[in-house]
C-alpha cells in the first residue's frame, strides 16, 4: 500500500472546505490530514478535525480558543488559536494544502503553505489578487506548485496541458452572470442580501455569491487568470453563459478551441487538484447534455455591470491597486450584506476607492498586508462620510 499523502485545509468549515473533505472522506487512507482551520466555529471545526484526526485544528478568531480546547479534549488533535497561529498550522507543510479562506485573511497563511513548496490547490482567489507576483515570485522561489481550483482556472489548466502557451489566441472565461444577470438597473438598485446569495447555478458562501452577482467575482477571476496564465491580459476575455457547464475555454491560434464541461460541482475542480496529475472517481453527477438541452452565450454588460471593467483597469495598472480592489470590495460587501449599502452602491464605492488611493507597488507580503489594510481603512471612511 502507498504511503498517505498529507493534506491541510485552510478554512475547512467553509464551502469549498465541505467539498474537499467530502471527497477526503470518500478516499480513506489516502490522506493523513495535518491542519485544518476555521474562522469562528469552534464546534464545526473540533467535529472535523477529530473525524479526519488531524494534528492540529486552529480557530483564527482566539476568543474561541478555550472553546476549541474543550471540545477537543481527549481526542488527541491540538488546538490553536489567532492569526499567527493560523500562519504557523500552514508553515507545518503538507503534501497538498487547500487554500479555501475567503478574504485577503488567507493570504498570509497561503504564503505561508508556498515557502514548504508542495503543492497549493488555490481556491482563495482574493490572495493571488492582492498578491500579485509577490506570491507568484514565492512560489517560483519556493518550488511550490499553485493548482487552480477556482472552476475556470481549473478548466484553462486542464486546457493548457500538452499545449504550447505561445500558441494561445484567446483564454475566455465563462460567467454565469449571477442571479441579476438580467436585471434592471432599477431593479439592482433594490436587490438585497437574500436575492443575492440564491446563485441559480452553484451553492457557494455569501461573500463569493455577491461577487458573482456583482460581477466582480469575474472581475477577480480576470486578475487571477493574468497571474496563473501570463499570456498578456489583452488575450484574457470573458463571456456569459447562463448554463455553468462550460468552465472556461482556450483558443490556439490554429483555430481549435478547447473546453473543460463538467456539473456545476466545486468537487470536480477540486478533486483534478487534489489527484493531479494523475485522476480520481468523485461522485459527482455526470454530465447529461441532452437534458440541458442548450448551451448559450452572450457578451458582458459594463454598464450594469461595471465590475469587469474595474478590475481590468486594475490589472493593466498593476503594483498595488488590484490589492486596493480587492480590498474596498470587502469592505463593500460587507456592508451590503449588513444592510448598510445598496447593491449598485458596491462598484461605485471600489471605484471611488480606486480613484482615491494608488499605493506604491508592493514588493513582499507585509507591503500588501498594509496596502490591504490601508485601503480597507478609506473604504470604511467612505461609507461613514457617504
Ligand atoms: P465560505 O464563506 O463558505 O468559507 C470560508 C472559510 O474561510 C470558512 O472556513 C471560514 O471559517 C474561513 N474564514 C473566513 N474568514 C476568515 C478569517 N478572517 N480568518 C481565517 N479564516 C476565515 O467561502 P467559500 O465559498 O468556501 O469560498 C472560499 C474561497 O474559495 C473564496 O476565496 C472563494 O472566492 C473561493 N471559491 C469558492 C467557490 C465556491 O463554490 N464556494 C468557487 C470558487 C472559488
Ligand atoms: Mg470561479
Amino acid at each position: 500500500m502507498t504511503e498517505p499523502r498529507t493534506l491541510s485545509v485552510l478554512g475547512a468549515t467553509g464551502s469549498v472546505g465541505a467539498s474537499t473533505l467530502d471527497l477526503v472522506r470518500r478516499q480513506s487512507g489516502a490522506w493523513r490530514i495535518v491542519a485544518l482551520t476555521a474562522h469562528s466555529n469552534a464546534i464545526e471545526l473540533a467535529r472535523l478535525a477529530h473525524e479526519f484526526s488531524a494534528e492540529i485544528a486552529v480557530v483564527a478568531d482566539e476568543a474561541r480558543l478555550p472553546e476549541l480546547r474543550e471540545a477537543l479534549a481527549g481526542t488527541g488533535v491540538e488546538a490553536a488559536g489567532g492569526p499567527a497561529a493560523l500562519v504557523e498550522a500552514a508553515a507545518r507543510g503538507a503534501d497538498v494544502t487547500v487554500a479555501a479562506i475567503v478574504g485577503c485573511a488567507g493570504l498570509a497563511p497561503t504564503m505561508a503553505a508556498i515557502e514548504q513548496g508542495g503543492v497549493i490547490a488555490l481556491a482563495n482567489k482574493e490572495a493571488l489578487v492582492s498578491a500579485g507576483e509577490v506570491m507568484t515570485a514565492a512560489v517560483a522561489r519556493h518550488g511550490a506548485t499553485l493548482l487552480p481550483v477556482d472552476s475556470e482556472h481549473n478548466a484553462i489548466f486542464q486546457c493548457l496541458q500538452g499545449n504550447d502557451a505561445q500558441h494561445v489566441h484567446w483564454i475566455t472565461l465563462t460567467a454565469s452572470g449571477g442571479p441579476f444577470r438580467d436585471w434592471s438597473w432599477e431593479q439592482l438598485t433594490a436587490a438585497t442580501p437574500a436575492q443575492a446569495i440564491k446563485h441559480p447555478n452553484w451553492d457557494m458562501g455569501a461573500k463569493i455569491s455577491v461577487d458573482s452577482a456583482t460581477m466582480f467575482n469575474k472581475g477577480l477571476e480576470l486578475i487571477e487568470a493574468h497571474h496563473l496564465f501570463p499570456v498578456g491580459l489583452d488575450r484574457l476575455r470573458i463571456i456569459v453563459h447562463p448554463q455553468s457547464i462550460v468552465h472556461s475555454m482556450v483558443e490556439y491560434r490554429d483555430g481549435s478551441t478547447l473546453a473543460q464541461l463538467g456539473p456545476s460541482d466545486m468537487r470536480v475542480p477540486i478533486a483534478s487538484a487534489l489527484a493531479w496529475p494523475q485522476r480520481m472517481d468523485t461522485p459527482c453527477e455526470p454530465l447529461d447534455l441532452a437534458a440541458i438541452g442548450e448551451l448559450t452565450f452572450r457578451s458582458t454588460d459594463e454598464e450594469r455591470f461595471p465590475a469587469t471593467r474595474l478590475a481590468r483597469e486594475a490589472a493593466q495598472e498593476g503594483g498595488g491597486i488590484p490589492a486596493v480592489l480587492n480590498a474596498a470590495n470587502e469592505v463593500a460587501v460587507a456592508a451590503f450584506l449588513d444592510g448598510q449599502i445598496s447593491f449598485t452602491r458596491i462598484a461605485a464605492q471600489v471605484e471611488h476607492v480606486l480613484n482615491a488611493y494608488v499605493p506604491p507597488p508592493p514588493g513582499c507580503l507585509s507591503d500588501v498586508l498594509a496596502v490591504d489594510s490601508e485601503a480597507r481603512a478609506r473604504a470604511r471612511q467612505l461609507m461613514e462620510t457617504a
